[in-house]
């Protein structure tokens, strides 16, 4: 029996930063620390940050006062506004990746392109990048979401930093066919599409596949898909104790990936578990 553990499984930077400026933050502020919603899509890890006094509120309204932390999704401009308006004590998070994604969708805004995101609409950094353009924004999750709006005079496409390759590639082939002038900024996170590759490679050539995260995290969410469509024998967990025995009965080959947000201690667990129960050493 063989184990394939993806060298890019895990914490991406901008989490692991996010996770960082957590830990410190609640160094000097114990008390009255919260974050705009859970930092990232991982119960676990943000039980972890509970332990040391993080609380997660979900609207500004219900921050007495204190430090603030934004998450490596963004914020919106209203709920900046929000905070400010308090006088509340802010520590921005935001990942500097999706900050640049911003950045494209304000450049575009100013030079009178409609702006086209590829991405799920409810994501919190879709609703943060929008948020920041007054008017003219589109927000699609797939091809077939692009061939029912438009066509353009101008149009600016820029993609949620998590999103799949492969998903905005047959976007854009829509659009080029339905603007009339087109500006593409490919903003999906390098690391994004590492994971993603290397996922498929691993999927490939593994006769079942455990991807662990977060049931809320979108990425992880994709990574499963991705692995699917090649594995059928494909399983999202979110902790060791989900694996069921019965996966793993007759499969010669395993493959493990993790999504952007999950700790390394979860993938050690996954992993001690598999390796126990094929009996293998850890
Ligand atoms: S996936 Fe990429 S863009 Fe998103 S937080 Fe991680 S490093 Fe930043």
């Amino acid at each position: 029996m063989k184990l394939v553990i993806a060298k890019s499984a895990g914490f991406c930077f901008g989490v692991k930063r996010a996770m960082e400026i957590a830990m410190e933050a609640a160094k000097k502020h114990p008390k009255t620390l919260y974050t705009l919603g859970p930092l990232i899509h991982n119960p676990q890890a943000v039980e972890f940050l509970k332990g040391l006094g993080v609380k997660v509120r979900d609207r500004i309204e219900h921050i007495p006062r204190g430090t603030v932390i934004f998450r490596s999704h963004g914020v919106s401009l209203k709920d900046l506004m929000k905070a400010r308006k308090k006088k509340l004590h802010i520590i921005n998070a935001t990942c500097p990746i999706v900050k640049r994604a911003q950045l494209f969708a304000k450049y575009l805004h100013r030079n009178g392109y409609v702006l086209l995101i590829v991405g799920d609409p409810h994501h919190p950094e879709v609703e943060a990048i929008r948020s920041y353009i007054p008017e003219g924004v589109e927000v699609v999750e797939d091809a077939g979401g692009a061939q029912r709006i438009g066509p353009w005079e101008k149009l600016g496409v820029i993609a949620q930093t998590t999103q799949s390759f492969s998903f905005f590639k047959e976007v854009v082939s829509v659009c080029l066919e339905r603007a009339k002038e087109l500006r593409v900024f490919n903003t999906i996170c390098h690391a994004t599409t590492i994971r993603q590759m290397e996922a498929v490679e691993i999927a490939r050539e593994v006769d079942c596949m455990m991807v662990i995260g977060g049931y809320n995290s979108g990425n992880t969410q994709r990574l499963a898909a991705i692995c699917r469509e090649i594995q059928p024998h494909t399983y999202h967990i979110e902790t060791s104790q989900e694996l069921r025995p019965k996966w793993l009965a007759g499969r010669e080959k395993i493959g493990l990936t993790a999504g952007a947000s999950t700790p390394s201690w979860i993938i050690r667990e996954v992993e001690l578990r598999v390796r126990h129960l094929k009996g293998l050493r850890g």
